[in-house]
């Protein structure tokens, strides 16, 4: 299971009308290879709003690997040493994302994991209540989708073009 970013993109516009968001600094991103699962994981730190440091990943499946040097193609490191992975695209292959952000363990940990895109498992949420009401869910429709630092890696990774739109 588990879907492409053009699909969780596509919910995300088709229950909120967009998906985009006002890009946030990405800092150390760091790409990693596990090429007899035809993983490639991308993770780095986005700084958020408040200044606080957040730890967001990418991975993508179904990625080719090579010995050899393609145009374009990304040296990783892998357990086969240094090799060249095929980028992966927004359209074709599917991922599974995690941000350490309240926001996206919030709204999202729960939606992902249960079509196959999350890394890791999803922690528990209990909704916030005062003494007089229960706060209201805050992904009402279970809408799979990404916050803004993982919107902000996802941008950087398609400028540099490691990932393909
Ligand atoms: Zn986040």
């Amino acid at each position: 299971m588990a879907l492409t970013l053009r699909d969780i993109t596509n919910r995300m516009v088709s229950a909120y009308r967009k998906a985009d968001y006002s890009p946030a600094p990405v800092r150390n991103v760091e790409v990693d290879g596990w090429r007899g699962m035809k993983a490639i994981l991308f993770t780095a730190e986005v700084i958020g709003s408040e200044g606080d440091t957040y730890h967001t990943a990418v991975e993508f499946f179904q990625v080719d690997y090579s010995n050899v040097q393609k145009p374009g193609w990304i040296p990783v490191e892998t357990e086969d040493g240094v090799v060249y992975a095929e980028p992966p695209t927004m359209t074709y292959n599917n991922c599974a994302l995690k941000c350490s952000c309240p926001d996206f363990r919030h709204r999202f940990e729960k939606e992902l994991f249960d079509v196959g895109s999350l890394i890791g498992n999803w922690r528990r949420y209990k909704r916030a209540a005062t003494a007089t009401r229960v706060m209201p869910p805050v992904n009402p429709r279970n809408i799979p989708g990404y916050c803004r630092h993982l919107w902000s890696l996802i941008q950087a990774l398609v400028n540099s073009r490691v990932v393909r739109d």
